[in-house]
């Protein structure tokens, strides 16, 4: 499959990754839009929020799950950060990978346009 993600999930293009187990991995955006701008990956292929199910509910609470962990660990917890699921056309999607965004580092606006 032609993925972009799942190319670094098997590490085929190499990735900034700041964290990895079993269901997911984290790395550096490539393009960063704040100060720590960072991506979390489920290892499965899934295109879009939209194709998620019943199957997935642990897994997508990894994901949020992880996401707080490394921002703790990196040290913007306190301060807070904002975390964002791009869906299809309108929602910004690029990568059809679901990704969770993690933004930290500086303070956010809203709304985001
Ligand atoms: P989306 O627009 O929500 O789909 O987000 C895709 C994100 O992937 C964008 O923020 C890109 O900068 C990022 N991205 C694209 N290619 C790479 C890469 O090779 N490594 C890390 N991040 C990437």
């Amino acid at each position: 499959m032609d993925c972009l993600f799942c190319k670094i999930v098997n590490k085929d293009i190499p990735a900034q990754v700041i964290y990895e187990d079993d269901q997911v991995i984290a790395f550096n955006d490539i393009n960063p839009q704040a100060p720590l701008h960072f991506l979390v990956v489920p290892k499965k292929h899934i295109s879009t929020l939209n194709d998620i199910n019943e199957d997935d509910r642990e897994l997508v609470g990894h994901m949020v799950m992880t996401a707080g962990k490394i921002s703790k660990n990196q040290g913007i917890a306190e301060d807070g950060y904002r975390t964002v699921f791009n869906c299809n056309n309108h929602g910004g999607q690029t990568v059809y990978h679901i990704h969770l965004h993690v933004l930290g580092g500086k303070a956010m606006g809203w709304p985001p346009y």
